[in-house]
């Protein structure tokens, strides 16, 4: 870790992150290479259980390599402000992220497609919404069960 930034450990404040970024990284392994797509995102947590739920068209690139490895990791940033120092190398950028490992998993049922989409749609938007089983079929629902994750900040000069 570099000594500008600053390890988050408070649940609550990675949890500020989470609902602040709405969109992120997935990585994917494709073929042995990587693989990255950027995808908004609905998460729960859940005594310190973090789970991502991400929507997809039923066709493309990222849902072949799911539906052939479920291993994943994942990227997410926010509140990211670029400042000036006196000097040049003293330039940069302020910004939270919080990255990690699981597993993702298509997700079946009626019932368990509407609650993760409306999982998702209380990040995106703050509210939820009544899906009929008619527009849930136009996508899928993902559930990415994070085995692992951690949190930085990079604050600006001034708040440090
Ligand atoms: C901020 C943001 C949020 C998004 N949110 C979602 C979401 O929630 N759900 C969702 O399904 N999609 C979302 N997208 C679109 C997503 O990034 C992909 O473009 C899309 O899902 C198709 O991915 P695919 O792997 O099926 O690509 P395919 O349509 O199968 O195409 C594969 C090829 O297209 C290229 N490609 C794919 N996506 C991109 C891209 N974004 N930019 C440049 N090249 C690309 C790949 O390199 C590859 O060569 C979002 C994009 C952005 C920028």
């Amino acid at each position: 870790m570099t000594r500008r930034e600053i390890e988050v450990t408070d649940i609550n404040e990675i949890e500020g992150m989470l609902s602040r970024a709405k969109f992120l990284h997935l990585g994917l392994v494709d073929r042995g290479r990587p693989y990255i797509v950027p995808m908004n995102y609905g998460y729960e947590m859940n005594e310190g259980r973090l789970t991502l739920y991400l929507h997809s068209g039923m066709k493309g690139h990222k849902m072949d390599l799911i539906i052939n490895n479920p291993d994943c990791c994942f990227e997410l940033e926010c509140d990211v402000k670029p400042f000036n120092g006196v000097k040049p190398c003293m330039n940069g950028m302020s910004y939270c992220s919080v990255m990690g490992r699981g597993r993702a998993e298509i997700i079946e049922g009626y019932e368990a497609r509407k609650r993760a989409m409306n999982i998702f749609m209380k990040t995106q938007i703050g509210e939820e919404y009544e899906f009929s089983e008619k527009m849930l079929s136009a996508v899928h629902l993902i559930r990415v069960d994070v085995d692992e994750f951690t949190a930085r900040k990079r604050p600006l000069p001034s708040e440090r």
